[in-house]
């Protein structure tokens, strides 16, 4: 990615009869076109104008680059262009072409992550969508590798703290964060974490990891519910992009969380996340289309919680239909099914389990 930020004085070009305007162009990939934006000053105001360009800054980096997509024409799944590199058109992708080929992908072996074999406790503080469908609570899922001292929060929806309480746990007991994407429903209960912290005196940092412009959203998120709250320990963000990949802290077992792009919204980050910890391969889907890279990502996984979103398809989630249909290129070796809709929850025969709050499993 780069950016070109110009600041025009006065009677320059066409800074419209104001005295300085503030420009920035980001290009999120070489060979597309940038986005642009724009802020005018009266001369003399630098504090305003060095804050304008930080946050022009920010919005460049957290609203790009989205991943660009591309359609196989045999199975219909969407695959990140870039990754896939596009080589054919029209596209197919190398699972339709191993098949075509007669040499079917072997699930993947041996994944682990640090304190091998020993499994992961999930718990399911809130399985539901953002329309509190069924009464259930909004995305948050609580991993722990058998016998660490500490877990993962999998989202952190509104509620999640409550539900945490409720399950004889509270923030103490999360080390690490993992968001797939801002919507209120994946990451607005997280502000409620820090809150207790204050209760607890919490001195135990938190690591955060999240798509590109998490800080910046989190912080805004924090003093828009609670102005002047500061986290009293260490809190650590880290933003990741696809390919990249972060170790979850010590106190969790270790182990390592690797983002992937979710066909969720056109133009703003949305991560699946594919964890390895406790010896085992978790993928979670976050909110999605149901995309290649997803079956390919959670290929030989131990567990695939994945999203449902409706019975029919509807943009930038998965439907009834989708899932069942790509059932027999499903290779993980347990799925459920979380933000289900009203009409998923009534199915009579979902095929694949639905997720409820307060569930819990070990993997
Ligand atoms: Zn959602
Ligand atoms: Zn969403």
């Amino acid at each position: 990615m780069s950016f070109e930020i110009r600041i025009l004085g006065e009677g320059e070009e066409d800074a419209g009869g104001r005295a300085v305007e503030v420009r920035l162009k980001a290009w999120p990939r070489a060979d597309e076109d940038p986005t642009e934006d724009s802020l005018f000053f009266a001369a003399g105001d630098e504090e305003e104008i060095l804050e304008a360009v930080s946050g022009l800054l920010r919005r460049g980096t957290a609203a790009l680059p989205a991943p660009r997509r591309v359609t196989c024409r045999r199975c219909d799944l969407v695959f990140d262009a870039v990754a896939e590199g596009e080589r054919r058109r029209p596209f197919v992708c190398r699972g339709c072409q191993d098949a075509a080929a007669g040499t079917p992908r072997e699930p993947e072996q041996g994944l682990s992550g640090g304190a091998a074999g020993r499994g992961v406790e999930v718990r399911f503080l809130g399985a539901g969508n953002a329309f509190g469908a069924g009464g259930r609570r909004q995305a948050a899922i609580f991993l722990r590798v058998r016998g660490a001292a500490k877990g993962v929060l999998l989202d952190a929806g509104p509620g999640c703290h409550a539900a945490l309480r409720g399950a004889g746990l509270d923030g103490e007991d999360i080390a690490a964060v993992v968001l797939s994407h801002f919507h209120g429903d994946h990451y607005g209960g997280l502000p409620f974490i820090e809150l207790d912290a204050l209760r607890t005196r919490r001195r135990d940092p938190l690591r955060i990891l999240a798509p590109p412009g998490g800080a910046h959203r989190l912080a805004a998120l924090r003093e828009c519910l609670y102005p002047g709250l500061r986290p009293g320990f260490p809190e650590e963000v880290l933003e990741l992009l696809p390919g990249e990949s972060a170790s979850l802290p010590d106190a969790c077992g270790g182990g390592r969380a690797l983002p992937f792009p979710a066909a969720h919204q056109p133009t703003r980050w949305a991560f699946g996340w594919k964890l390895q910890l406790g010896g085992r391969t978790l993928v979670y889907s976050g909110d999605t289309a149901l995309t290649g890279r997803m079956l390919q990502e959670s290929s030989g996984a131990d567990l695939l919680i994945h999203e449902c979103s409706g019975v029919s398809p509807l943009p930038g989630h998965t439907s009834h239909q989708e899932i069942v249909a790509a059932r027999p290129r499903i290779r993980a070796r347990r799925v459920l099914l979380v933000h289900a809709g009203t009409e998923v929850q009534r199915l009579p025969d979902p095929v694949f389990d639905l997720a409820h709050d307060g569930q819990r499993l070990v993997v």
